[in-house]
Formats: structure tokens, C-alpha cells, sequence
């Protein structure tokens, strides 16, 4: 039975962050990660900002070899009907992106495998719960295709699940979420060529908003975000309905009518709250990523949390190995201002939306 250091349990940014850190202190370590590495993975807009997690990481010329699409900037209808462009040529990092997640998570993990990490794609990691001691978990991983399982030993756990932090909720920790903001997406096709707006398109409507980019596949995604409560599920889960709500939109709906869009795939529902974990930081464990904080997708700030709570938990754990138990304390408590710091800036980028005050969805959202 294997021995590690520490065991990862999700292979998105977060966790391959924390894998690769780890990995380059030398330490042993385990990277599972259970998705379909060839599925389409949602989240894809990567600001200038990122350039410099990535440089940290050791990882920038690679990912700049890689040649995702490049993102201008953002044109929102937030507070009025008219466009608003916020251009990234003013940012001084750069360029932005819009990212094949799948290709860039594979990158990462790939990154781990290099610096020395073991990586098992299409395994699910799992503490196995009765013979849990902190600082000695024993581990399950299991894999279907081909179906297999193994065991193994770890000192440390890190949860990288995404969202459902299904590890840390396992030893107690509770999800405390701020809302129930529901993601209902699709990806459209068109038969013509020409569309190269490789800017994110937001409009806001008196139920929620909705946001569109063009993706490196040529395909472009559209999202509506509403909350759980106020949305039709049935209805948004329906290419049809989707199509007809996408059609009480003025800018999509226009951008879609001159480049020969139409909604091709059944639309799909995603966790788009607004959570944080309490605690974060348990005996053996910490969380990392979504399953640490997540963000509302407006900040398009979730692949940059994930990459920056990797690499401090990393650097956490690394001090934490070397017998520096405090450094926990301290990645827990930079956590808690990030989240604080992430409410303070939602509320304010809410607040710039006054047209529907009296509607549900922005009434929640306002002081
Ligand atoms: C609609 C929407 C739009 C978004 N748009 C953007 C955007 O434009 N820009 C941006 O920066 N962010 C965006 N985000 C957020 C971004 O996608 C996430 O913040 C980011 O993916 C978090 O990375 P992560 O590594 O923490 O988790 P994830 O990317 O969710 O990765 C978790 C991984 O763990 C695996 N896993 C789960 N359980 C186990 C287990 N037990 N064992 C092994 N593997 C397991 C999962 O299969 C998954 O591969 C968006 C989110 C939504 C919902």
C-alpha cells in the first residue's frame, strides 16, 4: 500500500496548485481526480491578473505556448441597456483568456506529474471513514473505466472536490452559502463564420443576468444565472424555453441573430452560489478552491481563487510538514478576509443594477 504526505482529492486548479507546490517541496504526493478528462468543463474566463499566479507556479511560458483564446475585455448592459466596454488593454498584466478548461486543468495536472507528484485521472479519492485517525488517513481510490480500486495511506488530506466539497463536509464542515444563484447553460452553434468577439458579454434582466463567450472550440456559451427559487427549471432545462428566454434579451439575442447562433445542446443546470466553508482548516485536512470559498461567476475570479488557495495551501502545508502547525491557522485566516474582501466588491457591482429594485433577484441583492 502506497505512503503519501499528502493526498489531493480533485484534480481542477485548486487542487493541482496544491499537488504541484507540494510536489516541487519534494514532498510525496497524491493527485486523484474523478471527471472525464475529455469533457467540456465550464468556466473558462481567465483575467490578466492570472498571468502572475502562473509565472508563481513556474508555469506561464507553458500556458502561454498553449494558445487559448484571447479575451479583449468585457462589454456588459449593467444599470442601462447600452454597452459598456471595460477593455483589458488598460490592465497592465496583459491580455486576458477564454480558456479550454479542459486542456488547462490537464496542463496543471500534468505539471504535478512532472514535479514528481502521482496522478490517477478518472479515480475518485475517499477517506475510508471508520479507520480515520488525523494524521494517518486510509484512502480508497476507485476508477470504472477500466474498474478498479485501490488503498493507500496519507498524513494529510486536501479537499479539492469544486463545490461540493464532499471530503471536509464528510468530517463536519458545513457549506454556508450566501445565496442559491443557479447557472442554466448551453453551448450554441452557428453555420456562419465570423464571429471573433472575444469578449464576455453580460446583460442584466429583471430576473438575473446573463453572460455569453466565445470559446476556443469556435462553440459560444451562453449562461442565465437566476436564483434556485425564481427559476423555471423545467423550462430552462428545455432547449426550447432556453431559446425563448434568450430571446427576451436585447444583446445576445441580437449578436445571435447576425452570426447565425441557435441553441443545439439541452441545456444544463450548475452551483453558482455564493459559499464559504466553515472551517476550512480540520484535523489532517484543509480545503482549497470552491470547496474552501466560491465565488458568484460575475467576478470571473474562481480559476484565480483556485490557483492562489493552492499554492498557499501548498506553502501551508509544506510549513505545517516541517512541524510550523500554525501556518494552518494563518492560510484559514487569510481565506476568511478574501471571502470578506469578494462580499464587499459583489455588493458593490450588484448595487450599480438599479432598473429592477422591486424584482426579487436584485432586491435580495441590495442593501
Ligand atoms: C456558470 C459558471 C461560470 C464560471 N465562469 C468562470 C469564469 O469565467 N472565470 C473563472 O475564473 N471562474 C469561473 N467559474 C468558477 C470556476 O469554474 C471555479 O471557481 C473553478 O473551477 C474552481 O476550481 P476548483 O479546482 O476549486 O474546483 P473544480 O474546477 O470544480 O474541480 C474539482 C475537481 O474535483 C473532482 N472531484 C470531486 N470529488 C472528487 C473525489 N472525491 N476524488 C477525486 N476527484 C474529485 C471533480 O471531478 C473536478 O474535476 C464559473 C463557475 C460557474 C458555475
Amino acid at each position: 500500500m502506497a505512503d503519501y504526505d499528502v493526498a489531493v482529492a480533485g484534480g481542477g486548479p485548486a487542487g493541482a496548485a496544491t499537488a504541484l507546490t507540494l510536489a516541487k517541496c519534494g514532498w510525496r504526493v497524491l493527485l486523484a481526480d474523478m471527471s472525464d478528462t475529455e469533457a467540456f468543463r465550464l468556466g473558462e474566463g481567465f483575467a490578466p491578473v492570472g498571468h502572475s499566479l502562473l509565472r508563481d507556479l513556474g508555469m506561464l511560458e507553458r500556458f502561454l505556448a498553449d494558445q487559448h483564446r484571447t479575451s479583449y475585455g468585457t462589454v456588459s448592459a449593467w444599470g442601462s441597456d447600452e454597452l459598456q466596454a471595460s477593455d483589458f488593454i488598460f490592465n497592465l498584466q496583459g491580455r486576458g483568456y477564454q480558456l479550454d478548461r479542459a486542456r488547462f486543468d490537464a496542463m496543471l495536472r500534468q505539471a504535478a506529474l512532472e514535479a514528481g507528484a502521482k496522478v490517477q485521472e478518472g479515480m475518485r479519492l475517499e477517506p475510508i471513514l471508520d479507520v480515520v485517525k488525523p494524521g494517518s488517513f486510509r484512502l480508497c481510490l476507485r476508477g470504472d473505466k477500466p474498474v478498479r480500486e485501490e488503498l493507500c495511506n496519507s498524513q494529510w488530506l486536501v479537499d479539492a472536490t469544486g463545490r461540493p466539497a464532499s471530503l471536509a463536509r464528510g468530517f463536519g464542515a458545513k457549506r454556508m452559502a450566501q445565496d442559491r444563484l443557479l447557472a442554466f447553460w448551453t453551448l450554441l452553434d452557428s453555420t456562419k463564420i465570423g464571429d471573433c468577439d472575444g469578449r464576455t458579454l453580460v446583460e442584466s434582466r429583471p430576473d438575473g443576468w446573463w453572460y455569453s463567450v466565445l470559446l476556443p472550440s469556435g462553440k459560444r456559451l451562453a449562461a442565465f444565472l437566476t436564483d434556485a427559487d425564481l427559476a423555471d427549471r423545467p423550462a430552462l432545462l428545455s432547449m426550447e424555453k432556453f431559446r425563448d428566454k434568450l430571446d427576451e434579451t436585447i444583446h445576445l439575442r441580437q449578436l445571435c441573430l447576425e452570426h447565425g447562433y441557435d441553441v443545439s445542446q439541452k441545456p444544463r443546470g450548475a452551483d453558482a452560489s455564493s459559499a464559504r466553508l466553515n472551517p476550512v482548516v480540520g484535523p489532517g485536512w484543509l480545503a482549497v478552491g470552491d470547496a474552501a470559498i466560491s465565488f458568484d461567476p460575475l467576478s470571473s475570479q474562481g480559476i484565480l481563487n483556485a490557483l492562489h488557495t493552492g499554492i498557499r495551501a501548498g506553502k501551508a502545508l509544506d510549513a505545517a510538514l516541517r512541524g510550523n502547525i500554525s501556518a494552518l491557522a494563518e492560510y484559514a485566516e487569510h481565506l476568511a478576509k478574501i471571502y470578506a474582501t469578494y462580499l464587499g466588491n459583489r455588493a458593490t457591482f450588484y448595487a450599480y443594477e438599479r432598473r429592477w429594485v422591486d424584482k426579487e433577484f436584485w432586491a435580495r441583492r441590495h442593501p
